[in-house]
């Protein structure tokens, strides 16, 4: 890879006179590609990368209590919603009433029932875990919502207990701090 950048940049505090456009090449600053099939088609390969800057946002207590090994959670406190149980994942606001929601902490250990399951063999691009892995939908007591995970260990069976578990060492901050392991032998 060769980097040739000779032509100083007009910066913001040039005046536009000093700028001589005129007066400058245009060079390419890339890296070379490399040509990995020429036919039928010509396929290079063309590296990128990409660092997302994301924020948690109103969620961010969510992904705090996770770092904490806590299970955090949303409920509408409004007098008139009909939905009163708790929503996880959690949401900042009801989305019923729209009303801002109130964190609560569900209680340890936390011990859901596995509502259904599925195997990831081909998992999408940007997944951290090694396939195949299970993938789970927990229901957990209290919650009007089911809780998507996967298991780390062991054989899924609907109705089956599982415990959540939190990590502790090298944390991802993303959901992939918590995942599921059976509770029962
Ligand atoms: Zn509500």
């Amino acid at each position: 890879m060769q980097v040739n950048n000779p032509v100083t940049p007009c910066t913001s505090s040039d005046k536009r006179k000093e700028c001589n456009m005129a007066e400058q090449e245009v060079k390419f600053i890339g890296a070379e590609t490399k040509i990995l099939e020429s036919d039928p088609a010509m396929v290079i390969e063309w590296p990128r990368t990409l660092v997302h800057r994301h924020t948690y946002g109103k969620l961010t207590p969510f992904f705090k209590g996770l770092q904490e090994g806590k299970l955090m959670a949303t409920r509408c406190k409004t007098p008139k919603c009909k939905k009163t149980g708790l929503w996880l994942p959690a949401r900042a606001d009801c989305p019923d009433c729209h009303q801002p929601m109130e964190w609560e902490e569900i209680k340890q250990p936390v011990i859901g029932t596995i509502h259904t399951f599925t195997k990831v063999v081909y998992a999408g691009i940007g997944i951290e875990l090694t396939t195949p892995y299970w993938q789970i939908d927990v229901e957990i007591p209290k919650c009007c919502t089911i809780f998507k995970g996967y298991l780390k260990y062991g054989e899924p069976k609907i109705g089956m207990k599982v415990k959540a578990e939190f990590r502790k060492e090298n944390p991802t901050n993303t959901i992939l701090n918590m995942c599921w392991i059976p509770a029962e032998k």
